[in-house]
């Protein structure tokens, strides 16, 4: 075999979820991840369709089940607390806006890396900041100082992704902004959830929402409308003033969310936004996840896209170990139209999510409530099938 090492950027779901699917058909992966440790942190992430099968045929779903959400389901509620509009987990047989398999994204990626942390090899604390490629490889040298050797290199590095920036270009020619941001944080449980994910949107598009995990803490999710923000990436003490002042005036929840943001280690904010690349490919150099195909976590399937991805590009590389631009050909083949149904927003977008004034709260709600019930029911059924949107090869 020519291409047999492959330096994975990301060790968050692609990254490990590949390395797990390269291993086990004979490759030698490598991950590298920016962050000192696995990064803990995020909702509970959707398991759908064929992301299901593929977590299946890694013999990892009796984990995944055991670690998963007892959500009952979803709640809207008034700034009294009074329920406006609910679905429930087993609503279009558990593959509805709550899916039957809703686990924490931190609890994902600590079960796929605890799947391959024996075999492949993690470097922590590290980035690529340079790529060389050469005609049987890539020359890579790491921030800390390394230049080592790899056949390929695959960038499963999130939407800010430092392989795509390196191999295909800057950020802006491939990430779209679609209107808004959210935050996701660990606060203590406020006792009012019943396992229900409880939300609450006010006028001017902000919407707070708490949903239960197990163990004493809960989630945290405060989402805004707004143009472009001008913003550090890395400053977290300017990104928690920005939401202080979103959500001060909010009232509900939003005085103990604020206050539990304060002390949360596991602070997330990012804005809502899309990946679309021409290509998923260049050279020795490929995309994967969030990185190539971004779809936001409005549309609930960016897990669901990073597994079923990984699973498609080990299976197509080992079918053809020393053609890798041929089986980059047919990796992105077989993704494209799961990717394109999967990218399409639910109806309304983002302010579908974030309503910007009472009377689209209440059509929000409205259309919540009418979900389940005919005709509406036969509507939405259909827009949850996009997770089976692919068959699976057996490799
Ligand atoms: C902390 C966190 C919380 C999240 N919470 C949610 C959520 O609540 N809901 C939701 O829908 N989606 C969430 N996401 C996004 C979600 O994980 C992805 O949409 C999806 O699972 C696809 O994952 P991915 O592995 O492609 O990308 P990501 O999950 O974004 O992971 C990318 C990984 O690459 C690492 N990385 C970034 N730059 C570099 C670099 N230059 N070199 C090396 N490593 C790098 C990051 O630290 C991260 O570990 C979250 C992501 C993160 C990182």
């Amino acid at each position: 075999m020519r291409n047999k090492t492959v330096l994975i950027s990301g060790a968050s779901i692609a990254g490990p979820a590949l390395a797990y699917w390269l291993r086990r058909r004979g490759f030698v992966p490598t991950v590298v991840e920016t962050a000192p440790a696995l990064r803990p942190g995020g909702h509970a992430v959707d398991l759908r369709g064929a992301a299901k099968e593929v977590v299946e045929r890694m013999g990892l779903m009796e984990t995944v089940r055991a670690a998963r959400v007892h959500e009952r389901g979803l709640a809207y509620v008034d700034a009294k607390g009074r329920l406006q509009a609910q679905l429930p987990a087993d609503a279009f047989g558990g593959e509805g806006i709550v899916a039957e398999i809703e686990i924490m994204r931190g609890d994902l990626t600590a079960i796929l890396y605890e799947a391959t942390k024996d075999d492949v090899e993690y470097i922590f604390g590290d980035r690529i900041t340079e790529l060389a490629e050469h005609s049987d490889g890539v020359k890579v040298t790491f921030a800390g100082g390394a230049v080592r050797d790899f056949d390929l290199v695959v960038g499963a590095d999130g939407v800010h992704s430092g392989v795509r920036r390196l191999a295909f270009g800057p950020e802006e020619r491939f990430v779209e902004y679609i209107g808004g941001y959210t935050a996701y944080f660990t606060m203590p449980d406020p006792g009012v959830l019943d396992e229900w994910f409880v939300m609450h949107s006010a006028p001017g598009g902000i919407t707070a929402g708490i949903r239960p995990e197990n163990g004493g803490t809960a989630k945290a999710m405060l989402s805004f409308l707004s143009p472009k923000l001008d913003y550090d990436r890395r400053d977290v003490a300017a990104q928690r003033a920005i939401l202080r002042e979103k959500f001060a005036p909010m009232g509900w929840k939003a005085p103990q969310m604020l206050a539990g943001m304060d002390g949360a280690e596991d602070f997330y904010f990012d804005s809502f936004c899309q990946v679309h690349m021409d290509t998923y490919a260049r050279g020795r150099v490929v995309l994967l996840g969030d990185a190539a195909f971004c779809g936001s976590p409005l549309v609930g399937l960016g897990t669901a896209m990073a597994i079923v991805g990984a699973y498609v590009l080990a299976g197509e590389l080992a079918a053809t170990p020393d053609d890798h631009a041929g089986a980059f050909a047919r990796y992105e083949a077989e993704l494209r139209p799961y990717v394109k149904q999967c990218q399409e927003l639910p109806p309304g977008g983002v302010k579908g999510f974030a309503p910007e004034s009472s009377l689209m709260i209440r059509m929000r709600n409205l259309s919540m409530n009418s979900m389940t019930k005919w005709p509406m029911r036969l509507f939405f059924a259909k827009l949850f099938q996009k997770a089976d949107a692919i068959t699976l090869k057996n490799y």
